[in-house]
């Protein structure tokens, strides 16, 4: 085999599915290559190499070898393996969520270093144990910025003027943003937001992730929060990811 059409990467496993009888088809995120699929070949058999190290919330070393239709994993080691949260549901279920989000979010062989690093960052933030609601809400917040459509939260959508904090507030993703009281109810889908919601949708955009990890907040401020961004991001991406509905079943089951 020439070794020309070999290549190493970094790469976070970001979905991943079955094929024939032994074989798996991986969609990776790599830091310099965006995002690509890959075949790893007899890696469901029990002798394989590769088999136990493929594995997803994990920072991998690879080499592929180019390939006609997908790229071919010829070696892997772990570079970094979030393995605290892995046992947990809940956090589990949200690397999910958060995988297929920036799946979504990107074009395959596409420039994707600002993603790859932000999805690095909420993992480790999920194996040091931060709420995973709160991960994955500190991540919406970003992944909206890196896709260019960050939320309007300061001023208001319609007219430009500073919201007040006496104001009506209403969440419009339709809009980009928050709505201030002045405007007739608009057509497109809304909801009405408290001051403390905005204010926390505010910290969300400015604290870092140990300053927001550190909050104490209202249980019912934070479920505002979480669906307003679920609104936005169903808007902008046109869908709600599948992993969104597991996510909730966890979080119901508690
Ligand atoms: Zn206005």
């Amino acid at each position: 085999m020439a070794t020309s059409r070999l290549y190493k990467t970094d790469a976070i496993v970001l979905s991943r599915f079955e094929l024939g009888e032994a074989d798996r088809v991986l969609t990776l995120l790599t830091p310099h290559l965006g995002k690509l699929k890959a075949i790893a070949r007899g890696v469901r058999r029990l002798t394989s190499r590769l088999g136990g190290t493929l594995e997803p919330f994990a920072e991998l070393h690879l080499v592929l070898a180019r390939g006609r239709t997908f790229d071919v994993v010829t070696q892997v080691s772990v570079a970094h393996a979030w393995l605290h949260f892995r046992d947990a549901l809940r956090p589990t279920a949200t690397a999910w969520y958060l995988a297929e989000l920036t799946d979504r979010a990107i074009e395959e062989r596409h420039e994707s270093f600002a993603f790859y690093a932000l999805l690095r960052r909420a993992y480790e933030l999920l194996d040091t144990g931060m709420a995973p609601d709160r991960v994955a809400r500190w991540f919406e917040m970003r992944l909206a910025d890196e896709l260019g459509v960050r939320p309007e939260i300061d001023r208001c959508v319609e007219c430009d003027r500073t919201l007040e904090p006496d104001d009506a507030f209403r969440w419009v993703p339709a809009l980009g943003g928050v709505l201030c009281g002045r405007h007739a109810e608009p057509p497109a889908e809304r909801l009405a937001l408290s001051l403390e919601a905005l204010k926390l949708l505010r910290a969300y955009r400015r604290l870092d992730a140990q300053a927001l990890a550190a909050l104490r907040l209202p249980g019912a401020v934070e479920a505002e929060v979480e669906t307003a961004m679920r609104l936005f991001l169903r808007y902008v991406m046109e869908r709600e990811p599948r992993s969104r509905a597991f996510l909730d079943e966890v979080r119901a089951a508690r």
